[in-house]
């Protein structure tokens, strides 16, 4: 059976997962293209209008992995990753916006295992071996042999990204951001680049904003340098502890930079109409403020335009700059 992966939302943070585990149950992956012009295009047609930019992409992902001819599409239903946590609503309904449209978009059959670890933490692992047995008739040691293979892969990934690669360096096809040159090191600034993962490494979403950077002269932070639990840790520094995960781990990324002054600015990447960053960018905000970081947030949609954006940060590394030197 082949199984296409759409190229968009988890897929920047959990693609060595699903794809290990899915081959190694005996199915081929494919994964869709980088997101273009005519996957987005597709995926604004029909997704509902008040949706995120991502999840737009998303449905546009689905039909050309449909125009690939896969036999099955990957879309699980993301509900929890972690105790008393949520992920955002739109990781909850995928399977069913999705599969609003099937009928009428000719998709192939959608493959929804449902992952929920909030009340347990090792409920993951049973829910996959179910979805291992009821869609692949594996037995309880062939899903866990799967599994552990697909364990294995996620953390070469994480130590990957750990150790400084970005996702786009680890990712099957995805240097999309590739900066053309770069000034000297001793003339780069340390810029945090935050955001959800699908919105800062899709280079047409964010008009190539990674190599934008680079060219520019960032040394680039990100939150995936550094480890889950240490940014788990490092959100649990506001009053009210949030119900996302994703959110937290933002949060957890610019206290910790700003704490331990690791970044000379942040740019933070957020997607118009999404809810969770429309609350945690005011706690954003503030944090930068109180530790004197300079920040500069980018909301992107699909009209997103290249010249307004080059000129944005354009400026903001240049008043980094000159912050600097007169520093
Ligand atoms: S967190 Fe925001 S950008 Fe991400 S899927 Fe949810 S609404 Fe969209």
């Amino acid at each position: 059976m082949r199984i296409g992966i759409p190229r968009s939302l988890l897929y920047y943070k959990y693609l060595p997962f699903w794809k290990t585990f899915l081959t190694g149950m005996g199915a081929e992956v494919e994964t869709s293209p980088l997101t273009n012009k005519k996957i987005l295009s597709r995926g604004v047609e029909v997704a509902e209008n008040e949706l995120c930019v991502p999840v737009k992409a998303f449905y546009g992902h689905c039909m050309a992995l449909r125009d690939n001819g896969v036999d099955a599409l990957f879309v699980p239903r993301v509900v929890s990753v972690e105790e008393r946590a949520y992920t955002c609503p739109k990781f909850l309904g995928l399977p069913d916006m999705i599969g609003a449209v099937a009928g009428s978009l000719e998709l192939p059959p959608l493959l929804t295992p449902r992952l929920n670890q909030r009340e347990k933490p090792r409920e993951f692992k049973l829910q996959l071996m179910d979805f291992a047995r009821e869609q692949f008739g594996l037995r309880r040691l062939e899903a866990l042999a799967a599994l552990e293979s697909a364990r294995l892969a996620q953390r070469r990934y994480q130590e990957g990204l750990a150790g400084g690669r970005k996702p786009l360096d680890l990712l099957p096809a995805s240097r999309f951001n590739t900066p053309r040159w770069r000034p000297p090191a001793e003339k780069r600034k340390r810029i945090g680049l935050l955001g959800h993962p699908y919105n800062i490494y899709d280079g047409y979403l964010t008009q190539n904003l990674i190599a934008r950077l680079e060219e520019m002269g960032a040394e680039l932070v990100l939150p995936e340098m550094t480890d889950h639990n240490v940014l788990m840790k490092a959100a649990t520094d506001v009053p009210k502890q949030l119900y996302w995960t994703y959110e937290k781990e933002i949060m957890g990324a610019i206290n910790l930079w700003t704490e331990k002054q690791m970044v000379d600015g942040v740019v933070y990447v957020l997607a118009f109409a999404c809810g969770p960053d429309s609350l945690i960018q005011v706690l954003i905000e503030h944090r930068a403020k109180l530790h004197n970081i300079p920040l500069m947030s980018l909301t992107i949609d699909e009209h997103s335009g290249e010249a307004g954006l080059i000129t944005r940060i354009e400026a903001f590394i240049d008043m980094l700059m000159r912050k600097k030197t007169a520093a």
